[in-house]
């Protein structure tokens, strides 16, 4: 079975559908949640995941979004998308990111959006953090979000590796416990605007990283409409 698996979406609908394009076909779609804020097409994109049959975790933006969150950690920029998120959103699409859950469980993967130890907030982007969260794994394999970078981390024997992903990146699962992430579609992080995605191959346990063009002009035009805050569209094309 091939699954897609995506995160931070934030509400940028081209580079979903850029993404989707280029991961097709494929037979699951897994979302690491940020599925909102920061962007201008929150219904948008809830609406296009639930037409994939989407299976998704929440992250801090949705459940911020939908109150279940407190914003008072949240940057000035984050603050102000997720209010103009929570006023915009439709009741469908409020009651489906409020059913999300924190953590879930396909085959031998956890899917969080943070760590398996604080699955909205903790960053898994160290080693320490890293070997915290696999001392508390009940799965072999765990995906996550939240850093919008492409990051593995492989626990081997005693030691924790970090990898770096890229375009093109591929590994093959064995039985070393791995955490896997496929970085951002709507805000990649790592000086590439290009959109991110990753497939696992479940039956073979073959691993694929890619990056998607898309046209961020379009994406940054509507926050600007919209009047978010502009740094949010300036930086999509810096990728940071
Ligand atoms: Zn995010």
């Amino acid at each position: 079975m091939r699954v897609a698996v995506i995160s931070d979406i934030h509400s940028n609908a081209p580079a979903l559908e850029a993404v989707l394009d280029a991961v097709t076909p494929y037979d699951r779609l897994w979302v690491l949640g940020d599925i909102v804020g920061y962007g201008p097409d929150p219904d948008a994109v809830v609406e296009r995941l639930r037409a994939e049959n989407v299976v998704a975790v929440a992250g801090n933006h949705d459940a911020a979004a939908v109150g279940r969150l407190s914003t008072h950690t949240f940057n000035d920029m984050a603050r102000a998308a997720v209010e103009w998120t929570a006023d915009t959103i439709s009741d469908d699409t409020r009651d489906w990111l409020g059913s999300l859950p924190d953590q879930r469980t396909e085959a031998d993967y956890t899917l969080v959006h943070g760590s398996p130890r604080d699955p909205l907030w903790e960053y898994v982007f160290s080693v320490s953090v890293a070997r915290a969260s696999f001392e508390i794994l009940e799965t072999d394999r765990c995906l996550v979000g939240h850093t919008h970078h492409q990051l593995t981390f492989r626990l081997d024997g005693g030691d924790v590796e970090g990898l770096q992903a890229s375009d093109g990146a591929r590994l093959m699962l064995d039985e070393r416990p791995c955490i896997l992430n496929p970085g951002s579609v709507g805000q990649p992080r790592d000086r590439d605007p290009r959109a991110c995605a990753m497939t696992i191959d479940l039956d073979s346990g073959q691993v694929d990283w890619l990056r998607v063009d898309y046209p961020f002009e379009v994406t940054q035009r509507a926050i600007r409409d919209r009047g978010l805050p502009r740094a949010l569209a300036d930086r999509l094309e810096l990728g940071v």
